[in-house]
């Protein structure tokens, strides 16, 4: 068994965001290409922030992209529970530890106080810090506070001289100042809940985290982290800082940007291979050329060496490409399965499908496939086959039907549609043939009004293929629906 053992640890206090998942897939690569574990925790000591509804957001969401872990909420491990907000008595038992070592300290500064002297220290030109003014109180001293009514928090007490270095996978060496860039921060607030750079390290050194992969945001916390870990005597993990994610404009990736939470995608219609693969190239890269990777593929392919330092750019164009290339690599019956709860959520099918229907829909299905970038465009693009009194789009009723000829053409077709033996290419090309030479007009000419006619805009399959899947009845009573709104001018 490797020893490889990495974890994602969310803070359910919202979506799961592109960033959020992202960081959750190369956890999740790098466990599956070491024969690792990848354990999934769930970060909830932010008692205000947290709530159950966000912990569910994020199980679906890592469901919805088949990131499985192997220890975390539903799966017993060894080294469980895997909530923060279950494990306090842990966090309390290494606080008191670090406190016995010397390394911990109750501070009795009031939120006012620290403020006040953060004022000073930026007017004074001085980086904010905790002065360390708690550090050495007598006995009598702290007394006097608790007389007062202030409930003490927990600060570590950092080092004092010299640096902590990090040595990350990713971004190299990283050297950061102890005097100026890590004072005593809190780890025990005064409400009795650890902070993120306590509980994190606790959780990380017990479940034996060998590789903490995460968000570039976390560097500057991990020269705390690590001063910890040492005071505690826990074995370091390896760190790899990932590239943060930035929209079009170069800015950090946010709503600004439209869409970026996991479960928006799922409701657009994005499949998992899809975002999955995409996710994986914000950040990492296999070679110049090859964009396109089955999740086979990733797990084989994927390295920490090989993710860039830099800013990754989220571009939704690529998403909505790649989408398209997944969906038409289904077979008809998958792309059915997963268009099914899109068509029934908008009325186009029933809960119930019946055998006929659902073989309407697979033609249907493979004359749309080509044109899918999102799963959800099923709905816009299929209702004229299943709704009959469609919409007309009023600028393409405009642009297409208010042409002089439109209502000899239409009747031509009608005409022709009714005596067909066969409503498909070979039968009715030829006929349409001769309404060209009568009316003097090219092919387009005559198949833009049906088409409208029959779907209400102007994009659709072949039309042929549209005919024929209609069938007589419906084309007929169509042409004949838009013969008649186009004479009460209700079209228009
Ligand atoms: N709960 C933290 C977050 O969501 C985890 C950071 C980490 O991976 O250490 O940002």
């Amino acid at each position: 068994m490797s020893t490889v053992r990495v974890r994602f640890a969310p803070s359910p206090t919202g979506d799961l965001h592109v960033g959020g998942a992202r960081t959750a897939l190369f956890n999740w690569l790098f466990a599956r290409h070491h024969g690792g574990t990848f354990v999934l925790r769930i970060e909830d000591t932010d008692a205000a922030r947290s709530t159950e509804a966000a912990t569910q957001v994020i199980l679906d969401a890592l469901e919805y992209l088949k990131l499985d872990w192997d220890e975390g909420p539903g799966k017993e491990g060894d080294f469980g529970p895997y909530y923060q907000s279950r494990r306090l008595d842990l966090y309390k038992k290494y606080a008191s530890e670090l406190m016995g070592r010397g390394r911990a300290y109750h501070c009795y500064c009031t939120p006012e106080e620290l403020d006040q002297r953060r004022q000073e220290q930026i007017k004074a030109g001085e980086s904010t810090r905790y002065d360390g003014r708690c550090r050495n109180l007598t006995a009598e001293e702290k007394q006097a506070f608790a007389a007062e009514g202030r409930v003490p928090v927990i600060r570590f007490k950092s080092l004092e001289e010299g640096a902590t270095v990090v040595e990350d996978l990713v971004r190299g060496t990283v050297t950061f100042d102890n005097v100026t860039q890590v004072d005593d921060f809190v780890i025990f607030k005064s409400d009795g809940m650890p902070t993120y750079n306590f509980a994190v390290v606790v959780d990380d050194a017990l479940m034996k985290i060998s590789h903490v992969i995460r968000g570039d945001d976390h560097l500057s916390n991990t020269p705390k982290q690590i001063q910890i870990y040492e005071a505690l005597g826990f074995k370091t993990p390896t760190f790899a800082h990932i590239p943060m994610i930035l929209g079009p404009d170069k800015s950090l990736l946010s709503k600004r940007h439209g869409a970026t939470s996991v479960t928006q995608f799922y409701d657009d219609g994005y499949l998992a291979e899809a975002m999955v693969n995409y996710l994986a190239l914000l950040g990492w890269g296999y070679d110049d050329s090859q964009t396109i990777f089955s999740i086979p593929d990733l797990i084989a392919k994927f390295s920490l060496e090989r993710v860039s330092k830099n800013p990754a750019v989220f571009d939704k164009q690529k998403l909505e490409w790649m989408n398209g290339v997944y969906i038409r690599e289904l077979s008809l019956e998958e792309l059915y399965e997963v268009c099914l709860p899109f068509c029934q959520k908008e009325g186009l099918l029933p809960a119930e499908v019946s055998p006929e229907l659902k073989a309407y829909t697979l033609k249907v299905l493979e004359q749309l496939q080509s044109r899918l970038k999102l799963v959800a465009d099923v709905v816009a693009l299929a209702s004229y086959f299943y709704i009959d009194d469609y919409e007309y789009k009023p600028e393409i009723v405009q642009k297409i039907l208010t042409k002089p000829q439109t209502e000899d053409i239409l009747n031509f077709v009608h005409a022709a549609v009714k005596d067909a033996a066969k409503l498909d290419e070979e039968h009715l090309k030829p006929q349409f043939q001769l309404g060209l030479e009568k009316y003097g007009i090219k092919m387009g000419d005559l198949i833009q009004p049906i088409r409208v006619a029959l779907t209400g805009t102007n994009v659709s399959p072949g039309i042929y293929d549209v005919l024929e899947l209609l069938g007589k009845e419906k084309v007929l009573a169509r042409i004949e629906r838009t013969l008649d709104m186009l004479k009460k001018e209700e079209l228009l």
